[in-house]
């Protein structure tokens, strides 16, 4: 595979036949930015790689780990102007629409405030980009039209964020569940269920691999007789610097809050079911209640209606808001125990005292962390669900 050849900006695909195919959007205008490294190649892949890494030599890749918060700020800066670039050629081009759900071949896409029921170009597969599905919930995409309220996807314009997981037939590669998602919301409920901060550590872990911002609602609070101890739940995770809503669908608390987060953003949600999903984007916008039961309407009595994974609801102001299954089944998955810690900074920043520099803080004779649990300075929840998930890891 000679990666280097590869056009800018455009995904190689391959049409079934096996001939080489380059899908048809081409910018033909030059990014203002000196261009420093390919987009695709630093999308990073669930389990924390970039395709550019998977490709490099064994030494490159261990010094790009290293540097990796580094080079991800580095890289941020430098796909903006990228994508910036390719949207405005794509704009030219065609009408530029967002997927807003998929069926196993049609794609509903939003354009110009209409949706239209789309196929995709030719016979087109995505498997030279590492991914089993070339178009995603939340993709961009150029179509041209193909009568009333039909559509043909001619390109996926280049993703900004990537949520995905391991393909479910296909192991060594990966489906992109979400495109373009700014943030992950995750909704636990003080009671009914009781708030479960194991599993906000695992989303949150979720959340950091993919690049998604990360926020948590606690919702229910009408039913907490101690709101201190909420406070001090949640505290952790603010701390952290993560925007914490305490909210009740109910009584309307915290919910003008939640709103104003959602503005203009791609939220993914997620959340055990009953935590209130539901009755709180109703109570933020009533008709974005989550879609249950009948959906073979919108997609005109066409193609199989077993949708998969995700759709995307418009909200008023602005933005979307991503109703998903949720990410916490691979959340961990191909995570290296020793790699656990690094999403452990409130725990990481104390362990550097221990006596011993290989301290399981366990047992160990002066061990800084067992120290700071007392005091109250690493929160016991966050200790506990570590130890926990580094078990599991360790277990594998
Ligand atoms: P979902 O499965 O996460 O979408 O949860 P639902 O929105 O269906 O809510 C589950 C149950 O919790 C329902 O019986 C709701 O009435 C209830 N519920 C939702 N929000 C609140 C809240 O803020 N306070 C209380 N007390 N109950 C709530
Ligand atoms: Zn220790």
């Amino acid at each position: 595979m000679s990666h280097s050849a590869s056009p800018k900006l455009t995904p190689r695909v391959y049409r079934d036949d096996g001939a080489r195919d380059i899908q048809r959007f081409k910018p033909k205008r030059k990014s203002k930015r000196p261009r420093q490294n390919d987009w695709w190649d630093d999308v990073e892949a669930w389990d924390g790689t970039s395709r550019r890494e998977q490709i490099m030599a064994k030494g490159e890749r261990s010094r790009r780990l290293k540097t990796q918060a580094e080079s991800q700020t580095a890289l941020e800066a430098v796909d903006e102007g990228e994508i910036a670039a390719a949207w405005e050629d794509a704009q030219d081009a065609a009408a530029v629409g967002t997927v807003l759900e998929v069926s196993s071949s049609l794609y509903r896409v939003a354009v110009d405030g209409r949706v239209l029921l789309c196929s995709l170009r030719g016979a087109l597969s995505a498997r030279e980009t590492g991914y089993t599905n070339l178009a995603a919930v939340g993709d961009r995409v150029s179509i041209s039209s193909a009568g009333d309220h039909q559509g043909v996807i001619e390109a996926v314009l280049p993703r900004r964020s990537a949520l995905a997981r391991p393909d479910p037939f296909f192991r060594h590669l990966k489906q992109v569940i979400v495109a373009n998602a700014d943030q992950l919301l995750v909704v636990a409920s003080w009671l009914d269920p009781p708030l479960w901060t194991e599993l906000v550590d695992r989303y949150l872990i979720g959340a950091e691999r993919n690049r998604l911002a990360f926020m948590l609602c606690v919702n229910k609070v009408d039913l907490a007789t101690d709101r201190a101890a909420v406070q001090e739940a949640v505290r952790p995770y603010r701390e952290l610097g993560h925007p914490v809503f305490l909210a009740s669908a109910l009584t309307g608390e915290g919910l003008s809050d939640l709103r104003a987060r959602l503005q203009g953003q791609t939220t993914v949600l997620s959340g055990l079911s009953g935590v209130g999903k539901s009755s709180l984007l109703t109570a933020i916008q009533p008709d974005l209640a989550l879609r249950t039961g009948d959906v073979s309407q919108h997609w005109g009595g066409q193609g199989q209606h077993t949708t998969s994974q995700a759709t995307l609801l418009a909200l008023d102001g602005g933005g979307y808001v991503v109703d998903t299954p949720g990410i916490r089944d691979f959340a961990v998955v191909g995570l290296q125990p020793a790699e656990l810690m690094r999403f452990y900074p409130d725990i990481a920043g104390v362990a550097e005292r221990c006596r011993f520099a290989d301290c399981t803080h366990t047992h160990e004779p002066g061990c800084a962390v067992k120290r700071a649990l007392q005091t109250g300075q690493i929160a016991i929840a966050r200790y506990h669900n570590y130890r926990l998930i580094l078990a599991e890891l360790e277990s594998h």
